[in-house]
């Protein structure tokens, strides 16, 4: 096992990780710009390491910052957590040249299945569903044009390079496909400098389910179940729930089997995610993520799992040591994500927190790393605290997370709790009937 890691990221997931490793006896090195100098992630880490200046690409992003940062403090492993390096395949390659372990997937794999064509293809071969599209890149909007008729309008035309929702444009009819194409094809190269895209079937009332994967570098591959994601706004996600209220333990079982077969003949190792629409009984892949998600503590709480533990020891070249039918789910939780945000017009609200208390009590999570006199950058994300609450019904689980929202308090800055309280006390939302499109009708109607 490894003596020493570095947190090569900030915020509530550099903390989460700190945690596991001082769990496990593991010395922790956190990483830090000069705007994070009075962050948690510092002042509780074992070491503290300055690599830049606030703007993320000056720090967070600065290679040769964190490899030296590691080098001088004697790290041997790096967690990148989610963002940032996460998925940067050369970053990943980069670590490991310079003898330390990443705490992730091959670079390889990384980069396999950060190009989303890659990625859509490499899984059809292995036997798992797909969204209808075009068979890879496109060429000419002429191509577009002719996939897009024989699949049918409408049509969602995306990047291969995609991320974060950009990149992606619908065309409800042949009228619209052009300006389509060429605004994805814009957006894509402005936001990733590549601009190759590629078309997909609109579906118009999906829920977004993804499914948890663990594999050890003993070819021993699992899957932690789903996690239910489809509450977004502009394609980003607020709440998330284990189970979903949508699947049956039937249909869980037999996604999960494809799903961990494909990976197991990929070779993947560490954590992955893979992402699904589904509708009418059917999943659709749409991408993978090769990394620890925002939303891993629903799985953890159902699971009774630590995911950044196994992450942890997976790297250290640990066998998973159980097997499939060792993994049982217990209840429901919910997870809903506090961002410094205008509840109204989700514009990021960064300042002071002024007054801070963390709800508690019994199936209650905080993950947080904000604290009272904590001043809330406005150079990174505006997510400051995970609320996780776990409970043995989806019913009761929305009661506690009510009750603990109702105890949270957040003063300083304005935060999107109101909007959770007003999701949490819907008849559809509590009945679990809603789809990705949800959320945004849901919004607009509390404007009207
Ligand atoms: P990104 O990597 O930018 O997050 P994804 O491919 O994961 O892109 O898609 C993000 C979200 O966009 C999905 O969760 C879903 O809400 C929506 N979406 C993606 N593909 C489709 C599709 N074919 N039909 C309808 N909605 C889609």
């Amino acid at each position: 096992m490894f003596s020493k890691i570095l947190i090569a990221n900030r915020g509530e997931i550099a903390l989460r990780i700190l945690r596991a490793c001082r769990e496990m006896g593991i010395a922790t090195v956190a990483v830090h710009s000069t705007a994070d100098a009075d962050a948690m992630h510092v002042r509780l880490a074992d070491e503290a390491v300055c690599i830049g200046p606030p703007s993320s690409r000056d720090s967070y992003l600065n290679v040769a910052a964190i490899l030296s940062a590691a080098t001088i403090t004697g790290a041997e492993a790096i967690h990148p957590g989610y963002g940032f390096l996460s998925e940067n395949a050369d970053f990943a390659e980069t670590v490991e040249a310079h003898g330390l372990t990443f705490i992730g997937p091959t670079a390889r794999h990384i980069r396999m299945m950060g190009d989303k064509i890659t990625a859509k293809t490499t899984m059809q071969a292995l036997g798992v569903p797909l969204v209808p599209g075009s068979d890879g890149a496109l060429r000419s909007v002429e191509e577009a044009r002719a996939v897009a008729s024989r699949i049918g309008y409408p049509v969602l035309i995306k990047a291969a390079a995609g991320g974060g929702g950009r990149g992606m444009k619908v065309a409800r009819g042949e009228d619209e496909l052009e300006e389509a194409w060429s605004v994805a094809r814009t957006e894509a190269r402005a936001a990733f400098g590549n601009d190759e895209v590629y078309l997909e079937k609109y579906l118009d009332r999906p829920r977004h389910i993804e499914l948890q994967i663990l594999a050890d570098t003993h070819g021993n591959v699992v899957h932690f179940g789903e996690r239910d994601c489809s509450l977004q706004r502009r394609h980003q996600k607020l709440l998330e729930e284990a189970g979903s209220p949508a699947l049956t333990a039937e249909a869980r079982d037999a996604i999960g089997a494809t799903a961990t077969a494909a990976l197991a003949k990929m070779g993947y190792r560490n954590a992955g995610t893979l992402e699904f629409l589904y509708q009418d009984g059917q999943f659709c892949f749409i991408e993978m993520n090769t990394r620890l998600q925002v939303e891993h503590p629903v799985t953890e709480m159902v699971c009774d799992v630590d995911l950044v533990r196994e992450q942890i020891r997976i790297a250290a070249g640990e066998p998973l040591g159980y097997g499939q039918s060792d993994i049982s789910f217990s209840g429901h939780a919910i997870e809903c994500r506090i961002n410094a945000e205008d509840p109204e017009t989700f514009a990021p609200n960064p300042g002071t927190i002024t007054v801070f208390h963390a709800p508690g009590g019994l199936g209650v999570r905080m993950d947080s790393a904000i604290y009272a006199g904590y001043r809330v950058p406005p150079y990174y994300d505006s997510m400051i605290a995970k609320l996780i609450v776990h409970a043995p019904t989806r019913a009761e689980a929305i009661a506690r997370m009510q009750r603990a929202l109702d105890e949270c308090v957040v003063d300083g800055v304005k935060t999107v709790i109101p909007l959770h309280r007003q999701i949490l006390a819907d008849p559809q939302f509590r009945k679990g009937d809603y789809t990705i499109h949800w959320l945004e009708r849901f919004v607009d109607s509390l404007k009207s």
